[in-house]
């Protein structure tokens, strides 16, 4: 073998190394991301800190202590297009680790203390589905809640892929979900309540033909009172791209309205 054919296939080895590498990256995070769960011991929240950015420094959800909270009267109210609209929840799916109503385009954020408008891409739901602390992700001053909703938004309308890139790339509204007896209630919850038998399992789909409102499900809920913080999201890879709002005031709902999301997963 000449000089040159011996340079030549060396450059080849490292060659085939190197793409042999990239594949072996590939594959290890692939592996990563789905390498989570909500109740086993082995891939449970508490083993989060090896995935992606779990173990990062503004991390979600957080519990929030009122007492220590920060008045900030520049933020003001949010203006929101499209939560009245019946025509924009697309579909309700279980995506295995929650449940999750698609929109249509149409559906938007702004004000609220928000640079720019954000476009509502879903909207999905936490009840804790029979983890160690069962109900909603984030506290109020220690206290959980039976669930929560997040409405998910994106900047310039990018995916969640591409917005999850940038600090401030998703703006999430979550609204805490708690069951009250002998109230009126305002919420038509029950209405996605009641079809959740249909997407008992992961990966089953119905389309909801346009008979639900964002602001239907939402009630009478103050959407005034909100705290505010940056985090991330809070599933893995726990991206460090969300403006977290959480409403103070819950959505209130009749026990019947929680009780199938019990069954699920
Ligand atoms: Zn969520």
């Amino acid at each position: 073998m000449s000089q040159i054919e011996k340079e030549e296939e060396t450059q080849r080895k490292k060659a085939q190394i190197t793409h042999q590498i990239a594949l072996l990256r590939e594959a290890i995070k692939q592996v990563s991301v789905t390498e989570w769960c909500y109740n086993e011991k082995s891939c449970e929240p508490d083993t989060w800190s090896r995935l992606g950015f779990c173990g990062g420094n503004r991390q979600s959800p957080l519990d929030i202590n009122e007492s220590a909270v920060v008045r900030n009267s520049s933020l003001g109210s949010f203006q929101f297009t499209g939560y009245d609209n019946a025509t924009l929840l697309l579909s309700i799916k279980n995506l295995g680790h929650t449940v999750e109503v698609a929109l249509d385009d149409g559906v938007s954020i702004s004000g609220g203390g928000l640079n720019t408008e954000y476009s509502a891409i879903a909207f999905h739901f936490h009840w804790g589905n029979g983890t160690s602390s069962p109900g909603s992700e984030h506290r109020l001053s220690g206290k959980q809640f039976p669930m929560e909703m997040h409405i998910v938004h994106t900047i310039n309308k990018l995916n969640l892929s591409e917005s999850r890139k940038n600090s401030t790339g998703i703006a999430v509204l979550a609204f805490f979900i708690n069951v009250a007896e002998n109230t009126s209630f305002s919420s038509n919850l029950s209405t996605l309540s009641n079809l959740l038998q249909q997407v008992s399992t992961a990966g089953l789909l119905v389309p909801l033909n346009a008979t639900i409102s964002i602001n239907s499900l939402l009630g009478q809920v103050d959407r005034t009172s909100y705290y505010r913080y940056l985090g991330s999201l809070t599933t893995p890879t726990c991206d460090e791209a969300v403006i977290w709002t959480v409403f103070k005031n819950p959505i209130l709902v009749p026990a019947s309205v929680g009780a199938p999301w019990r069954l699920q997963m």
